[in-house]
């Protein structure tokens, strides 16, 4: 399958993990839109959350985001999942973005 985050979980890349276990794993956004930018990423390839199927992997998702977070000491973040096109989805694999840093904590 012709999909780059299944490549990167596969090794293709030699990524580097911020954090990993059985259900996920954490890399760095190749093009960060905040001073810490980290993707979560299942291992089993879903498209997006429409396609989502599977109630435990959000927990899973949303675990490791708790967990990498700890591991990084980073306490302040934002998490977002774009959803569709129009949504600002580029890459149709599920993840969950971390965004932390000074210029991510603005709110709306
Ligand atoms: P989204 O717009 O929610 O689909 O997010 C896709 C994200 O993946 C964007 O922030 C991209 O910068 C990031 N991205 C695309 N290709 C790569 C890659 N090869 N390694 C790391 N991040 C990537
Ligand atoms: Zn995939």
């Amino acid at each position: 399958m012709d999909c780059i985050f299944c490549k990167i979980i596969n090794g293709d890349f030699n990524t580097e993990f911020v954090y990993e276990n059985d259900y996920v794993a954490v890399f760095k956004d190749i093009n960060p839109k905040a001073p810490v930018h980290l993707l979560v990423v299942p291992k089993v390839h879903v498209e997006s959350l429409n396609e989502l199927e599977d109630k435990n992997l959000l927990g899973e998702l949303l675990y490791a985001v708790k967990e990498t977070t700890k591991k990084i000491g980073l306490k302040s973040y934002k998490t977002l999942i774009n959803t569709g096109k129009e949504a600002g989805q580029e890459v149709f694999h599920l993840h969950v973005h971390i965004l932390g840093g000074e210029a991510a904590l603005p709110t709306v």
